[in-house]
């Protein structure tokens, strides 16, 4: 392995993933959900198999009916214009709209800002490309009057990060793992910065739909001077529960799209010929199933979230995501890892200690995740089970 991936090992999810198997535990570590998406939507899939609709290799931009629905759906949404021929781009998941953004845009030497704790896979992107990455913290703040915290982004600190070799700025809101949602006011800030600092912008907003409490997700593509620096990425496996498909997209301009392809084509050409095809009816569904994704989510992040408190845990309250941060240390251990080293014996559940997505682990290392995209009777007996933990 060479000397830019050896830091990183094997991903956090299979390993904890692997362990839930072994143990028969309860897995709320690796997010996905345990129940698939729309019936009508794989029927979609099943009849462009059948009719042979994407069994080849599908164009290397995506199937036109996927660009034109994703365009649309950021029109209807955001009042974001783009065209699907030149400023949509479909990819194996977001997973790769991420790498081939970063090998696309960075230079060797090139720093990479993003707002620690991140999804796993931004380190180790920005190190394929050769650049360096510069993480500002999120703090975790407590509600003064208890029912949970939320992590808070230090625009001081932010500023302070951008020096003349910084490329560009990797956002993600709603936030894995912490589940912030950043506000309008806190993008018109970074909006402003990227533009005073002529920065680029990736905006990781894959879970864009899965916001609670009536936030709003705003993407940053939409602020003032943004349009033309921002890649926007988005994800079928998020918003229609198929994570097993790979479906992801990035909109941007024509520039930007023209050079995260000549990456992508490397990396996978294609992928999901007949699952284009059945996520662009997924695109076109009634408002009514977003409400009832988002209202489904809500509940069970409540479930959880007042469990976990019941349990002994201190919860972070989500905004967005489908994940919960909890603080352990009011169960007597601030070692993320060993607790969840050692949950599956004690416990039968798994999490994720939340220090992997640190390069400050000691910021991380009291804080663990737990997803809540499981059924209501798993998630009540994961509850069961960690209020026994004692
Ligand atoms: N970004 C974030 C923040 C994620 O949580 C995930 C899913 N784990 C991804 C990207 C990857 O998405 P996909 O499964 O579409 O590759
Ligand atoms: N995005 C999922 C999570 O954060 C996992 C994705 C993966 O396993 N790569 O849990």
């Amino acid at each position: 392995l060479n000397r830019r991936l050896a830091e990183f090992g094997t991903t956090i999810f299979a390993e904890m993933s692997a362990l839930a198997t072994s143990t028969g535990s309860i897995n709320l570590g690796q997010g996905f959900p345990d129940t698939d998406g729309p019936l009508e939507v794989r029927e979609a899939a099943e009849r462009a198999l059948r009719e042979g609709r994407g069994n080849q290799y599908p164009p290397g931009p995506g199937v036109p009916e996927l660009r034109t629905a994703i365009a649309d759906h950021q029109r209807a949404r955001y009042g974001l214009d783009h065209d699907p021929d030149t400023e949509v781009l479909v990819t194996a998941g977001a997973t790769e709209a991420i790498a081939a953004s970063l090998l696309a845009l960075v230079e060797p030497g090139d720093e990479v800002i993003a707002l620690e704790p991140y999804y796993d896979s931004y380190a180790a992107c920005v190190a394929m490309a050769g650049g360096t990455r510069v993480p500002v913290t999120l703090r975790p703040q407590r509600d003064p009057r208890g029912g949970g915290g939320r992590y808070v982004l230090d625009l001081d600190e932010l500023r302070a990060a951008v020096t003349p070799r910084t490329r560009l700025i990797l956002l993600n809101t709603p936030h894995n793992p912490t589940g912030t949602v950043l506000s309008r006011a806190e993008l018109t800030a970074i909006a402003e910065l990227a533009v005073e600092r002529d920065l680029l912008v990736v905006s990781d907003e894959v879970y864009e739909h899965l916001v609670f409490d009536g936030a709003e997700h705003v993407p940053i593509a939409s602020l003032p001077g943004m349009r033309e620096r921002t890649v926007t990425i988005g994800s079928a496996g998020k918003t229609y529960s198929f994570t097993g498909w790979k479906v992801g997209w990035t909109t941007a301009s024509p520039e930007l799209t023209a050079a995260v392809r000549s990456a992508k084509q490397f990396l996978t050409y294609v992928s999901s010929g007949p699952f284009q095809y059945a996520i662009a009816e997924a695109l076109r569904l009634p408002d009514a199933y977003y409400e009832g994704l988002r209202a489904d989510l809500q509940a069970k992040r409540d479930l959880l979230g007042e469990g976990l408190a019941q349990a002994g845990f201190e919860v972070y309250r989500p905004q967005g995501t489908y994940f919960v941060t909890t603080d352990i240390r009011p169960l007597g251990s601030g070692d993320g890892f060993a607790f969840c080293r050692s949950l599956p014996e004690r416990a039968g559940v798994v999490a994720i200690p939340n220090a992997v997505f640190y390069d400050h682990r000691e910021a991380g290392a009291p804080f663990v995740r737990f997803a809540f995209c499981k059924r209501t009777d798993v998630l009540q007996e994961a509850v069961d089970r960690l209020k026994r933990l004692g």
